[in-house]
């Protein structure tokens, strides 16, 4: 298969459509058959439910291509599982994940010629998402709904290395306790918009969200969980209101696992932030993006790593599981799903 003529080493974090896309329709009861399809248009009613109610879900993750060559996802059943958990909270249907995973093998191989070389740091970024897409204007569930899957290749998230970055603590909630910061739905990332705004307008690279309830304890930022690194400890928010990031639990098992370090999952309060050394932000776009610094309302946490680069226990973390999804790390059993 010949690859595009791309300069892979120069992408951004854009979309550009690719030759295929995976379709699925939900009509009277069930889902069809599913197809791949080059169309990246969708038409649908002025009245869809996704339009009037924001009745959407989304997911994340990357193919590559490994040392030996063969190209790869990283546990899209855990990202299909989540999906069928964030449908439910949102009264939709849900796509099941053997499906799921079997979509994203169809999806990845019909884009073959899209995922990036090994070495090039560049990744094809999939999209699966669904939205009630038939007229709704009472406020209900929609009945229709489509389930889709687009690809786009996007560039290193980091060109020319991790440098860590500056945090603040924000005034505004992205999660109400018993709302849906625990799942994937677009309307958490609309609601995100104006507080991410307003932080890099005063010179911040994100927002940490403290819990809604007290403004005392670290949730997460807008996009992805928050780790932090104490001795040999690796220590992660419980709080059930932020999105199970599969990269986070993915690092907690290699933290355990390959590195022989501690992990604890708990209350983590903004009074304590002086006491950690390191501090990352992790998702499946970066990996972990290094904190340097925290600010909280003027007073300024900084982690011993500093601001040139990441801290020695999160590089380790690190360079273990991009080792692993890479193929230069053994992997977890289940862990890497091989296309081709
Ligand atoms: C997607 C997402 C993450 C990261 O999850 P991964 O599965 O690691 O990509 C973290 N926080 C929020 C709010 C997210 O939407």
């Amino acid at each position: 298969m010949e690859k595009k003529n791309i300069d892979w080493g120069s992408l951004g974090f854009g979309y550009m459509p690719t030759d295929k896309r995976y379709v699925s329709n939900y009509k009277n009861g069930a889902w069809d058959e599913g197809a791949l399809v080059d169309d990246p248009m969708i038409t649908m009613s002025e009245c869809a439910g996704v339009l009037q109610y924001s009745q959407s879900v989304f997911e994340g993750l990357k193919a590559y291509t490994t040392e030996d060559g063969h190209i790869v996802t990283f546990r899209p059943d855990l990202n299909g599982a989540r999906m069928e958990d964030s449908a439910r909270r949102l009264e939709m249907p849900v796509f099941p994940k053997e499906r799921f995973v079997e979509a994203v093998r169809q999806v990845v191989k019909a884009n073959a010629a899209w995922v990036p070389p090994y070495g090039s740091g560049a990744t094809l970024y999939l999209r699966p998402f669904m939205f009630g897409s038939n007229p709704v204007i009472g406020v209900k569930p929609a009945d229709e709904y489509q389930f889709r899957i687009f690809t786009t290749p996007v560039g290193p998230y980091f060109k020319g290395g991790a440098k860590p970055i500056v945090i603040k603590v924000s005034d505004f909630d992205r999660a109400a306790p018993n709302g849906t910061g625990h799942i994937k739905a677009g309307l958490n990332y609309a609601m995100s918009l104006h507080a991410i705004v307003t932080a890099h307008n005063e010179g911040f690279a994100e927002n940490l969200y403290p819990d809604a309830a007290t403004r005392t304890k670290v949730e997460e930022t807008g996009g992805a969980n928050i780790i932090f690194i104490k001795g040999n400890k690796l220590v992660t928010s419980n709080s059930s209101s932020i999105l199970p990031s599969i990269t986070r639990r993915s690092l907690e098992y290699v933290a355990e696992h390959y590195l022989g370090m501690e992990v604890e999952e708990r209350d983590i309060y903004l009074t304590e932030l002086g006491e950690f050394e390191e501090c990352g932000l992790c998702g499946t776009a970066a990996v972990i993006s290094p904190v340097g610094k925290i600010n909280d309302h003027g007073k300024e946490i900084a982690f011993s790593s500093g601001m040139e680069e990441m801290g020695p226990k999160i590089r380790k973390l690190y360079d273990t599981l991009t080792g692993i999804q890479m193929g230069r790390v053994e992997a977890p059993e289940g862990w890497i799903q091989v296309i081709e």
